[in-house]
């Protein structure tokens, strides 16, 4: 039995993460998809939301679970019998700091391994941040996340007015 650990914000979950995730579970037996608390990175939907959206998004995929976790990310591989980490590499740009990161998780503790998958082309410019700032700007981004993330990004960035105080005309 060959568990994953795919570690993330998820802030919130975008096609791009389902991409890696739906790669992941054809290569291991289970995927845990790992939502980080991440308090200090002010995620815009609570640890909840951000979990409770990835499980209504990977629901169709059989072999992976959703948790939530805080603190050092080998120790909860290792908690977990999990075998390695996955992440996702869109371009250069994130290979820096993805590589610093194995090496740091590697260095903590040398049988966790990091294995990287790399999206379909047409995800690698999709990250949650960009996802949140056109959706704060009013566009349109139901191509880039599941129907229930659109509709939580609507409840969350143009919430209606309440009854009372719609303008009188
Ligand atoms: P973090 O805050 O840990 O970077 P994210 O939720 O932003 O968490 O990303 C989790 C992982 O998913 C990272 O490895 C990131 O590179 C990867 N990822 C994010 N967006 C995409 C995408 N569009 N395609 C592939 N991988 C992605």
């Amino acid at each position: 039995m060959r568990t994953v650990v795919y570690p993330g914000s998820f802030d919130p979950i975008t096609n791009g993460h389902l991409d890696v995730v739906q790669r992941a579970a054809k290569m291991f037996d289970r995927v845990i998809l790992a939502v980080a608390r991440n308090e200090g990175k002010k995620p815009l939907f609570s640890l909840t939301e951000r979990k409770e959206m990835a499980q209504g998004a990977i629901a169709h995929i059989g072999n992976v679970s959703v948790e939530t976790f805080e603190g050092l990310l080998v120790e909860y591989v290792v908690q977990h019998q999990a075998c390695a980490v996955v992440r996702g590499l869109r371009a250069v740009s994130d290979f820096e700091f993805e590589f610093q990161l194995a090496l740091m998780n590697r260095k903590l503790n040398e049988s966790v391994e990091t294995v990287f998958l790399m999206p379909k082309d047409s995800y690698s410019f999709l990250s949650s941040r960009l996802v949140k700032e056109v959706a704060r700007l009013g566009g349109d981004v139901a191509q880039f996340v599941p129907a229930e993330v659109v509709a939580a990004l609507r409840r969350k960035l143009h919430p209606e007015p309440p009854k009372g105080h719609l303008p009188k005309w």
